[in-house]
């Protein structure tokens, strides 16, 4: 062979494990950053995750809803779990999934069937602890300026975002696509995002850490609305105050007037809300939503008040105006005239208003991937896609996305959702269709696999695969520990 043919490089090689179809060559990556030419073969850069011991998952049920002699526990003590990240893809040809791993779990042959799909139908649903008002329903959310999602119904101390789906990733801009693709990523990846919502607030967000709201970090989640704070803590301030006013935005608390306050005997103080009422000490619209006291936007809680009752309201009552998260309150006492009068605070109103604080939780985001395991992907798994479908159904497969129990929703396809702070670090990637990329497994029986027509022929034992350069993390119960992530290394580090 001539000297030049001899030394040439290898050609460009095609990727195809999604539609891009990237041409790459040698010692290059292609658009993802997720595949290389390496000397004229095709790599996957990210090493292949395995995850050891671990948390328990659903129990299996046979086909007439029996336990079946294996517990669901798809993460043992002691064992390799086998996830998809790092595995590859095979979208868009047929190809079965890059893993199918048979293992023995208590005695039963079972098989994970590992991939990293490619959503285009996907997106996070993001949970905010906090009252303050980061804007309107159905506010769009932007980063970068691009429509990335939008503001959904608020939940009991916390507002949610949706964020992504397939009309931000492929129906608007090619600029919209990219910016929301970059933002679901880095959510999911657990980075910080900052995003700003239409009449509303600017937000950092990032799972697992508090909102960072207008620059603000949040730090409390409330205890309750204003009317559930009165009843806890009724008894607590009686004797201590004439009056207690429990700002928030959703319902406003007023003690006397309370049924708690009625139970205790309280005098009607005379006290008056501006706002409408709802049953009697409970009170809706105060003020406008904001970001002041209760998710409201008082700044001076003495603005929510009409003049006292002059029939019931005396000089000298002790009134005292705080909010859902204990985190402001103020102290007056009515003059000659019934006009409220700024007063040192008692230590026992004091510590009250401590202890509300304390019975907050701390305010944190919450990301779950959401997202449908369309019919390629389920191609992979079997030849027969639509019994994929039915045994997820029928709980005799186990869905998990990087090893973390997976939400399956009723209905048609395979729709799951997942704590993204359950999964390993740096899960997810993404490729410029624009989609991302998230990891899915499918653990099910070997013969129940058979049965739903399963690759059986590309089964390969779990020691074929577990080879010295896989990346292996531990599983923890990083739920009910919030330090666990730092204390086992599910910090970034990982990565
Ligand atoms: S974008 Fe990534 S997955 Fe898609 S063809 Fe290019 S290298 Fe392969």
């Amino acid at each position: 062979m001539p000297d030049d043919l001899r030394d040439a490089k290898p050609a460009k090689i095609r990727c195809d494990a999604c539609p891009v179809m990237c041409f790459i060559a040698d010692g290059k990556s292609g658009a993802c950053d997720r595949y290389a030419n390496h000397a004229g073969e095709l790599v996957r850069l990210d090493p292949l995750t395995v995850i050891q011991s671990g948390a328990k998952a659903v129990a299996f049920l046979d086909q007439g809803n029996n336990a079946q002699d294996w517990d669901g526990d798809v993460i043992q003590g002691g064992r390799d779990f086998v996830t998809a990240v790092g595995a590859g893809t095979t979208y868009p040809d047929y190809k079965p999934a890059p893993f199918i791993v048979s293992q023995e779990v208590e005695g039963v042959d079972m098989v994970t069937v590992v991939t990293e799909g490619i959503f285009s139908y996907c997106g996070v649903k993001v949970k905010i602890d906090t009252d303050r008002h980061i804007g309107d329903e159905r506010a769009v959310v932007r980063v970068d300026g691009e429509a990335i999602g939008h503001v959904m119904t608020s939940e009991y101390g916390s507002k949610m975002l949706s964020l992504g789906g397939v009309e931000h990733l492929t129906g608007g801009s090619k600029k919209e696509g990219r910016v929301t693709c970059d933002a679901l990523l880095r959510l999911c990846n657990r980075d910080a995002v900052e995003m700003t919502i239409d009449g509303g607030v600017t937000m950092v967000v990032e799972a697992g850490k508090p909102p960072i709201i207008n620059g603000t970090p949040e730090k409390l989640m409330r205890v309750g609305c204003g009317s559930a704070t009165i009843g806890m803590f009724a008894k607590q301030w009686h004797g201590h105050v004439d009056e207690v006013v429990v700002v928030d935005d959703h319902i406003t608390g007023v003690l006397s007037e309370h049924e708690a306050g009625k139970g205790l005997d309280m005098t009607p103080s005379g006290i008056r809300i501006n706002g409408r009422r709802s049953t009697p000490g409970r009170y809706f619209q105060v003020a406008d939503p904001g970001t002041g006291w209760g998710g409201t936007d008082v700044e001076d809680p003495l603005t929510i008040l009409r003049p006292a009752d002059p029939k019931r309201a005396w000089p000298g009552l002790r009134l005292l105006m705080i909010s859902t998260t204990g985190e402001q309150w103020a102290y007056f006492i009515l003059d000659d005239g019934l006009e409220p009068q700024p007063a040192d605070i008692t230590p026992e109103l004091l510590t009250i208003a401590e202890r509300i604080a304390e019975n907050c939780e701390p305010s944190l985001c919450s990301v779950l991937f959401m997202g449908g395991a369309g019919g390629s992907l389920r191609a992979g798994v079997t030849e027969n896609p639509v019994r994929l479908t039915r045994s997820v159904k029928e709980s005799l497969t186990h869905v998990s996305c990087g090893g973390a129990g997976a939400y399956v929703w009723p209905g048609g396809g395979i729709t799951v959702m997942v704590d993204v702070m359950d999964m390993p670090t740096n899960s997810f990637g993404y490729v410029p269709t624009p989609a991302l990329v998230a990891p899915i497994e499918f653990t099910l029986r070997r013969e129940d696999y058979g049965t739903l027509g399963g690759h059986m022929e590309h089964i390969q034992p779990v020691g074929d695969v577990v080879t010295t350069d896989v990346r292996r993390v531990a599983q923890q119960a990083l739920q009910s520990d919030p330090n666990a992530r730092e204390n086992y290394g599910w910090a970034k580090d990982d990565r």
